[in-house]
């Protein structure tokens, strides 16, 4: 059996053009366009590209991007003093500081300083706090998590009453993806570095999501024929017969694990654009949430 492939590129491509719709209604009712901050401190070379592909997609859906660039050694006052401004800048709905910040500064208490209103990364602990929740709602969910569920629901897999396995708990990913398939009745599963039989605990998976940062850990092997397999790690590897000497691959073994999944998501194509898209849509709810809708 081969799986479906999930085009992620494409759904991702549908929630932008829908964000995109919904910017220039909201222009032509008079409203402002959407706002994003973007808050990078420091020279991490990835972050200073996924901060740029942010910027360019608020363009691309006409929305408004402020990029603010903090030194390495910036303050823990620096930043959230920016960050406070930011808070009261009327033209700016989202604020994203970009992770990892380097050491020396409080990442929680950064998260903490962004108003909720204008959180649109989700990582706030009030907005976590309420996924974790039952009866409570987060203003916003971090933008990768969403993104996986949007693409399982796009591809029509209902989640009610399946096993669900996420590998990896981090705050970023693992952990809000947990937390969202509990929300949607899965019974679910968390592992970690210290969970033992990893692939033992992986084949009881009807939905699996990859979160660790290992490249292609999860072999054809592990998966439950049918599965539903959603691979959010990003790796790079060498590979001499490329022409750039390397390339992405993911947490799972694409090309063994492809023969036994009923659907899964390809790297890179899969859940890198969801991520964006989702930012964007959450940009797009604060901004109504600030302005009202068109
Ligand atoms: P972290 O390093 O923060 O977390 C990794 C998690 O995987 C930890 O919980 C860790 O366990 C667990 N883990 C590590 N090694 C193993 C192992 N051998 N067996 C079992 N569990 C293991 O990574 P992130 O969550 O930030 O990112 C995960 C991957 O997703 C990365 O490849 C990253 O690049 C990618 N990513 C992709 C995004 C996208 O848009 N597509 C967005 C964000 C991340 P423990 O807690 O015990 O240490």
């Amino acid at each position: 059996m081969t799986a479906q492939i999930i085009d992620g590129k494409m759904i991702a491509e549908q929630v932008r053009k829908e964000v995109g719709e919904e910017v220039a209604k909201l222009v032509a009712a008079g409203k402002p366009k959407p706002g994003l901050a973007t808050v990078l401190v420091g020279e991490n070379p990835a972050s200073k590209v996924y901060v740029s592909s942010k910027q360019k997609a608020c363009a691309e859906l006409g929305m408004e991007s402020f990029g603010f660039h903090l030194s390495e050694d910036a303050t823990q006052d620096e930043v959230e003093g920016l960050v406070r401004e930011l808070n009261a800048d009327p033209r700016v709905n989202g604020i994203l500081v970009q992770l990892p910040l380097p050491s020396h500064l409080d990442e929680e208490s950064v998260l903490r300083s962004i108003s909720l209103e204008k959180d649109v990364d989700g990582f706030h602990p009030i907005n976590i706090g309420r996924l974790a929740q039952k009866g409570r709602d987060p203003l916003f969910v971090p933008c990768t998590p969403l993104g996986c569920m949007v693409m399982l629901e796009k591809i029509g897999v209902k989640l009610e009453g399946t096993n669900a396995v996420v590998l990896g708990r981090s705050n970023i990913v693992g952990m809000p993806m947990a937390l969202l398939l509990v929300r949607a009745n899965a019974t679910v599963t968390i592992c970690h570095s210290r969970t033992k039989d990893l692939p033992g605990v992986v084949r009881s998976a009807d939905v699996l999501i990859a979160a660790v940062g290992r490249p292609r850990m999860v072999r054809g092997d592990w998966v439950k024929p049918g599965a539903v397999v959603i691979d959010v790690g990003i790796n790079r590897i060498d590979d001499p017969t490329h022409p750039k000497g390397s390339r992405l691959v993911g947490d799972v073994y694409f090309e063994e694990v492809k023969e036994v999944a009923g659907a899964i998501t390809p790297v890179p194509g899969g859940v890198g654009p969801m991520t964006i898209a989702m930012l964007m849509k959450n940009t797009l709810h604060a901004a109504i949430l600030a302005n009202g809708p068109a």
